[in-house]
């Protein structure tokens, strides 16, 4: 199922719309702390750039309540200038007289940035009225902003029944060839690596993946439904009491499809949600009353580095502790450690997994690490993503 590429459209002397997924983390100065999204969209701009067009860039950043500068993307566009060593030209709106006078007297290879599409609420409502104002500023759509795919947005979806050429960037097309590969094909065992704090999030997700792979581990805050499903006491740690019926059932599943299902052995527990905890080191048999599991154990980091070592493909989805806190951060930067010491086609995806890997000094040693935490989950699923299924080429179908 192919994309209608950006190399399928005749860019020259057009004005092209690129929806990107500028949505970067800042700190508390506004200081962009980690520029990744925007680096990954520069071969889409520079290949229209290349070909002679005129480029509207969009983005969300956050989810901003209201109009502010705390949610403006002008740091992006001071940073991807840089980047690209050409000005980036910054509108003060996204379709109001400023975006649309700067966006008409665009001229060939220049970049207009618009601001927060969220600062409009229609973005978020799949809003017509919007998608058309978009769709109306250029000649060709292009959707890179592989991030929001998941998602019915305006300018993801609905745009693409208004705009007069519709295509996939790049980076699009890379996240969504890599998905569609592993699924095919993935080179046995197979083992998922699941974590993060929220079964909710990650049931469906669960559900569908246990066909598909040989081996499943659960670790981070998630793993807790699961042990307290086995009748463990879990004393104070994160648990999701009314998806402990749902963990009985994935447990059940996995054992008759004959899925190998590993939970954390032990556990770091602490007293408070805090780095500065007293921590204690217990087996998840022995967690005392009071105490919250905040990290897995060097006992379950041994376990399931030797359930990885025969793998040939991994897929790892959400931290295996608060790795925010270094108290809590071992487990995860061991688990990035094994996964990019092995052999294996190693693919990440996630936000946070994404940070656990780069913090730990591992992303040149993965596979893949997808920029999109929630669309790359759906995608593994194998569910359609509203924002790609109108960029699928026709006679393919
Ligand atoms: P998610 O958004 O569901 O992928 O969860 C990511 C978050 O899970 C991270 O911010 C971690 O701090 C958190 N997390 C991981 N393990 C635990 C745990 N044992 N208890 C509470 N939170 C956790």
């Amino acid at each position: 199922m192919p994309l209608i590429s950006i190399k399928d459209v005749d860019l020259v002397n057009k004005c092209v719309f690129i929806r990107c997924d500028f949505n970067v983390p800042q700190d508390e100065f506004g200081n962009i702390s980690d520029d990744r999204r925007i680096k990954s969209a520069i071969p889409t701009i520079k290949y229209c750039l290349d070909n002679d067009a005129r480029v509207i860039l969009a983005s969300h950043l956050g989810r901003p309540k209201e109009i502010s500068d705390k949610h403006s993307l002008k740091p992006v566009a001071k940073r991807l200038s840089k980047l690209l060593g050409t000005e980036v030209i910054m509108a003060n709106d996204i379709i109001g007289e400023d975006a649309q006078n700067k966006a008409k007297n665009l001229k060939k290879g220049e970049i207009l940035l618009l601001e927060n599409l969220r600062f409009i609420k229609g973005e978020t409502k799949n809003d017509e009225d919007l998608a058309k104002s978009l769709a109306s500023m250029c000649d060709v759509y292009c959707n890179d902003a592989f991030g929001v795919c998941h998602r019915a947005h305006s300018s993801v979806e609905a745009i693409t029944r208004f705009a007069k050429e519709i295509c996939a960037g790049f980076l699009l097309q890379k996240e969504f060839n890599f998905a569609q590969d592993l699924l095919k094909s993935p080179a046995r065992p197979f083992v998922a690596v699941v974590g993060g704090s929220k079964v909710s999030g990650k049931l469906q997700a669960l559900h569908n993946l246990l066909p598909k792979v040989d081996k499943i581990i659960i670790g981070g805050g998630m793993a807790f439904t699961f042990l307290k499903a086995n009748g463990l006491n879990i004393g104070n740690s994160i648990v999701e009491e009314e998806l402990i019926e749902d963990a009985k059932q994935i447990m059940q599943t996995a054992k008759e499809l004959g899925v190998k299902l590993y939970l954390p052995v032990d556990v770091l527990a602490a007293q408070s949600f805090s780095n500065d905890s007293v921590v204690k080191k217990v087996s998840v048999q022995e967690i005392p009353n009071g105490w919250m599991g905040l990290d897995i154990g060097p006992a379950s980091s041994i376990l399931f580095k030797e359930i990885l070592s025969d793998a040939q493909t991994i897929w790892w989805n959400g931290p295996m502790g608060v790795f925010e806190f270094d108290k809590f951060s071992k487990g995860s930067f061991k688990m990035s450690h094994y996964i990019s010491d092995s052999y294996a086609t190693s693919v990440a995806g996630g936000g946070d997994t994404a940070d656990v890997i780069n913090r730990a000094g591992d992303a040149d040693d993965f596979s893949f690490i997808s920029t999109g935490g929630g669309a790359s989950l759906e995608l593994i699923e194998g569910k359609e993503l509203p924002a790609i299924k109108p960029l699928i080429l026709k006679e393919e179908y």
